[in-house]
């Protein structure tokens, strides 16, 4: 079961995935969670660094799409101008929306990377659908007394397994 909730990869942010680290993996598409992922939960519009780095991935040609968990019209808020697929309530680690998203980008599960800040959520929807199952350092607060629970099991199987994890730090860098 542990194996199912580990990602392939981890990083300290989203900012540090760079053209490299996509190429080299075949990866031709990318699935964001919101919350705590690109932006603490408190924050209702993607801020200047994060549009700055949706438009390198538009630069380097690698399409993308948001899921989340949290309700739709969070989601809305924080989607509506980017122009790309998106959608709230998605109930990960349930495959449907997850599905539903790659179709639209036209991609094949082998070439998509998902990217997120939980083990129970992002990483296992990520691996049941065989995605490059991306781990970030969570930004800002837990954004419910739940979530922080949760974090307590995360933190005991990320630290039972750390000799399995792999962490890129930018430039082709894997550690
Ligand atoms: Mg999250």
């Amino acid at each position: 079961m542990q194996n199912k909730l580990l990602p392939d990869i981890t990083v300290k942010n989203v900012h540090i995935l760079d053209e490299k680290f996509y190429k080299d993996r075949g990866i031709k598409a990318v699935i964001f969670d919101i919350d705590n992922t690109l932006v603490a939960h408190t924050e209702p519009t993607p801020p200047k660094d994060v549009f700055d780095y949706f438009e390198l991935l538009n630069k380097w040609g690698i399409k993308f799409s948001v899921v989340s968990n949290n309700t739709v019209e969070r989601v809305d808020s924080f989607c509506k101008d980017l122009g790309v697929p998106y959608y709230g309530k998605a109930l990960k680690p349930r495959k449907k929306y997850l599905k539903k998203v790659i179709n639209e980008m036209g991609v094949q599960k082998s070439e998509t990377a998902l990217v997120g800040d939980q083990l129970f959520t992002d990483m296992w929807g990520a691996n049941r659908m065989k995605f490059l199952s991306v781990l970030v350092t969570a930004v800002g607060e837990d954004e419910t007394s739940f979530v922080s629970f949760k974090r307590k099991f995360e933190k005991r199987i990320l630290e039972k397994n750390e000799h399995k994890l792999k962490e890129y730090k930018g430039d082709g860098v894997v550690e």
